[in-house]
């Protein structure tokens, strides 16, 4: 085992002990990144080249890097405190602010951006001694499932097998994690962008309650949807990382004025007598059929939900109380809600990108400044930018507005009180978590589904719920399908439950330590 295969919670120990230097972890993994990652997303890059590479990243920064870790080390040496993350190498989604720093959001329209000041949650970690490697792949505005949109190719691949993707929209935070690119990834979850790959490449993924960590210096997807979160190997990074950017933030008014657990040390309470549910819901994929308009259900495939089952055996095991048939009904119109609610805020958050600020201009000539407009924009947005501006402008239009985007939102209600009822204390359930699949299939072949935007969507539909709800959900790893694809499963809770999941799945973590498919590595790591 490398260096940049400890854990966080561990280097953080090693490093302070002096037993290493900041220095010596970070050229782990800025080895490990030459041996796996290939070359950096660039734009207009070619997507056939290095097949067997990870291309986690679009932009490497061991520069700035070094530096951070010899600040760590110059602290240990004069006796100072280097912070809860000091000398952690991590990467963040290229869709957070960082000063001086190339910012990209995996557009083209960005893609000479460089930030004049960071993000909160990076802020925050660079505060604690956190050594960021670089920025790496996503969708272009996390709008995917995939990570195929982005402007930069090649796009990232998943590390369990390199001719499937690593999911999206954070997946090139996600197959960074799993190989070791850093300890840590942060990543956004508008819809499932950081569980469901996650879920893909066999890490953890924490979407936390909206609100619980600030949104300033993150580009803006769905606003009311949107929520930073951290990719991890192992549940107490999660516990450590979340703490860390959690909180109020004066620069975010919406970020929650909340106290903020000690989530790693509340993960050593037991979960015995936590009741946790199981809903035939979460069982069913749900589609709309082309040719009759109806809406239509399939269960998912047997092994999706036997890992569920799997794994609320081995949370019994650990005394936890397993509640079936849980009715969750309006989770099926999760996906057609958020298409309508997530294009109608991405086309209002869009309208900033003109050219004129910051970002890229048509070089072509033009006769007024509309003509500037309209030349920058068609020339620097990718495809799904340009379909979801006209969706969520045709959807929120005086005329359409009550059918659809009213719509929507009353169905979002719906969504939230099927939550409301089940995690009531007084209520028929009172459950603590709600265990469910991440997503309905593993990683699907690069190119499969890519171009298909609806069928695309529908990679999300067990994991939207909770960003229509505003609760914390995380996916953690649960096993593989028979073709070696890790298998995710996911647990929500109430608003500000994290504290509760965390645990959960720190004791799914325990009890599960000495099965076989913890020990599997991604092949690229042996070859
Ligand atoms: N797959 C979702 C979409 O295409 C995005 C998910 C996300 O959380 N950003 O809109």
């Amino acid at each position: 085992m490398e260096l940049c295969d400890y854990p966080a919670y561990q280097l953080v120990g090693m490093i302070r002990r002096k037993q290493v230097s900041a220095v010596e972890v970070l050229e782990s993994a800025l080895k490990r990144i030459g041996e796996v990652d290939g070359c950096p997303g660039q734009l207009d890059g070619n997507n056939q080249i290095e097949p067997d590479k990870i291309h986690s990243f679009i932009t490497l920064t061991p520069e700035r890097a070094r530096s951070q870790a010899q600040k760590v080390d110059h602290a240990i040496a004069a006796g100072e405190d280097p912070g809860g993350l000091a000398g952690v190498p991590f990467t963040t989604k290229d869709i957070y602010c960082v000063k001086d720093t190339l910012t990209t959001a995996g557009s083209r329209i960005l893609s000479n951006f460089t930030s004049p000041y960071t993000a909160t949650p990076i802020e925050r970690i660079e505060a604690q001694g956190g050594v960021l490697l670089g920025k790496v792949n996503q969708d272009e505005f996390a709008y995917g499932s995939s990570s195929e949109s982005s402007a930069f190719l090649p796009t990232p691949r998943n590390p369990w097998n390199t001719d499937c993707v690593p999911g999206g929209s954070s997946g090139g935070s996600t197959a960074a994690v799993a190989v070791g690119e850093g300890c840590f990834s942060i990543g956004t979850d508008t819809a499932g962008s950081i569980r469901q790959p996650a879920a893909f490449c066999g890490v953890i993924g924490v979407k936390p309650t909206y609100s619980r960590v600030s949104r300033y210096g993150l580009i803006a997807f769905g606003s009311s949807l949107d929520c930073p979160g951290p990719i991890t190997r192992n549940v107490q990074d999660a516990a450590l990382v979340l703490r860390i950017i959690s909180g109020a933030d004066p620069k975010d008014s919406t970020a929650a004025n909340l106290s903020v657990p000690n989530y790693l040390s509340e993960l050593q309470t037991p979960i015995r007598g936590m009741r946790i549910g199981l809903s035939p819901d979460y069982f069913k994929i749900t589609y709309l059929d082309a040719q009759s308009g109806e809406i239509q259900q399939e269960d998912i495939p047997a092994i999706m939900k036997d890992a569920v089952y799997r794994a609320a055996g081995r949370l019994a095991e650990m005394g936890a109380d397993i509640v079936e048939d849980v009715p969750m009904q309006q989770t099926r119109y999760g996906i057609p809600a958020y298409f309508v609610i997530s294009r109608v805020e991405a086309a209002s958050n869009l309208h900033r990108f003109d050219g004129v600020k910051y970002g890229y201009r048509t070089r072509q000539a033009v006769s007024d400044v509309h003509e500037m407009y309209r030349k920058s924009r068609a020339e620097g947005f990718g495809l799904q930018p340009k379909l979801r501006i006209l969706m969520g402008m045709y959807v929120s239009a005086a005329q359409y507005s009550e059918q659809y985007y009213l719509r929507a939102l009353r169905v979002r209600t719906l969504i939230r009180q099927d939550f409301n009822e089940i995690f009531d204390p007084k209520g028929k359930y009172r459950l603590k978590a709600l265990l469910t699949p991440t997503t309905p299939t593993t990683a699907f072949r690069m190119g499969d589904i890519y171009g298909d935007s609806v069928l695309m969507q529908y990679a999300d539909q067990l994991t939207v719920p909770a960003n229509h709800a505003g609760i914390p959900g995380i996916s953690i790893p649960a096993g593989f399908d028979l073709q070696g694809l890790p298998i995710g499963v996911q647990l929500l809770g109430n608003d500000f439950a994290e504290s509760e999941l965390l645990r959960i799945a720190y004791a799914y973590e325990k009890v599960t330590e000495e099965d076989e498919w913890r020990t599997r590595k991604p092949p690229i790591l042996t070859k």
